[in-house]
């Protein structure tokens, strides 16, 4: 398909939930992938830029996390590209000599998964739902094709390397010594979005289905109402620390923040819907309501708030 597909790209732009105006911020991307320690064993690779890929950020916009075990690190995402999968490597091995050995995809989006292959000679199982799979395997070829065309290239080369270990229903189980719990969102963000807890550290890694600085990320796949209860179910395991798919960490007070918000709104909109009332009035009533205290807590309220209000919207219908 042609690079001006717009498909395509509208995909693109929804798979990365980006709007127009936040793409300034991928502007000042630099590629230095520095690891920051979290706790004890658990650390992350927190990408300077949040937006599009584009030949500035060389389509690193996504963030990395992985805990280091007796047994090798545990890797939760692995970047756009299998030539940010081979900087997060390196970035790795600053902290551990342990290899990457189980890397779990948090979601489909193409910008957490592509790095796979660059793992290739040390990982042993790759898990991911059942459901990414199949978004991955229908849209993994066009998705590196697409990267490539809007980085200019600049992103590098990729192998596509799927995951190994598919996974259909919550799970406990052990990496080296670490307790781990995969968490489904019931499709919040994405079809077979994971998530992953380590019950004793208490730490939360999110994917895209939680987030820090900016708006939740929410799609038209029609369903809000199981990202609201995901967010909650997780408020509930009283996390200490939120890592999220992109921007920085964060604490359980953003999960309340958004889920709150996801929640007001939704249910307005359902009310307004059933009223007669148009997106225009419901959106000028929330933001009246919502601004004053919203615009604080999120660096894109008052752009994201019309997507918001209009996608609902749409989810009525
Ligand atoms: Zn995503």
């Amino acid at each position: 398909m042609s690079q001006k597909d717009p498909i395509k790209i509208i995909r693109l732009i929804l798979s990365l939930f980006i709007l127009i105006t936040n793409i300034s911020c991928a502007a000042n991307a630099n590629s230095d992938f520095v690891v920051t320690t979290i706790t004890q064993n658990v650390y992350s690779i927190v990408s300077p830029s949040k937006g599009l890929p584009t030949p500035e950020n060389k389509g690193w916009n996504s963030n990395i996390h992985f805990v280091v075990t007796g047994k090798g690190v545990l890797l939760f995402d692995t970047g756009s590209s299998e030539s940010i999968g081979n900087k997060i490597k390196k970035a790795i091995k600053t902290v551990t000599n342990q290899p990457v050995r189980w890397i779990i995809n948090s979601h489909s989006h193409a910008d957490h998964w592509l790095g796979n292959a660059a793992f290739n000679e040390t990982a042993v199982e790759i898990i991911a739902s059942n459901k990414a799979h199949i978004t991955m395997k229908k849209y993994g070829e066009e998705d590196v094709e697409l990267y490539s065309q809007v980085t200019k290239g600049t992103i590098g080369s990729t192998k596509l390397m799927f995951p190994t270990v598919l996974l259909n229903q919550e799970q406990k189980r052990k990496f080296g010594e670490i307790d781990v719990e995969f968490i489904f969102s019931n499709d919040g963000h994405s079809p077979g979005d994971l998530l992953m807890w380590l019950p004793k550290q208490k730490i939360i890694f999110g994917g895209d289905v939680l987030s820090s600085d900016w708006m939740p990320m929410i799609t038209d796949y029609k369903n809000v109402p199981n990202l609201v209860s995901t967010l909650y179910s997780i408020a509930n395991l009283s996390p200490t620390i939120v890592l999220t798919g992109h921007g920085k960490a964060t604490t359980i007070e953003s999960v309340m923040r958004d889920a709150d918000l996801l929640s007001i709104v939704w249910k307005q909109v359902k009310s307004d819907f059933e009223k007669g009332k148009n997106s225009n009035e419901t959106l000028e009533d929330i933001k009246a309501k919502l601004e004053p205290k919203y615009k604080f807590l999120y660096k894109d309220f008052s752009s994201e708030i019309e997507r918001h209000v209009n996608l609902m919207y749409k989810l009525q219908q």
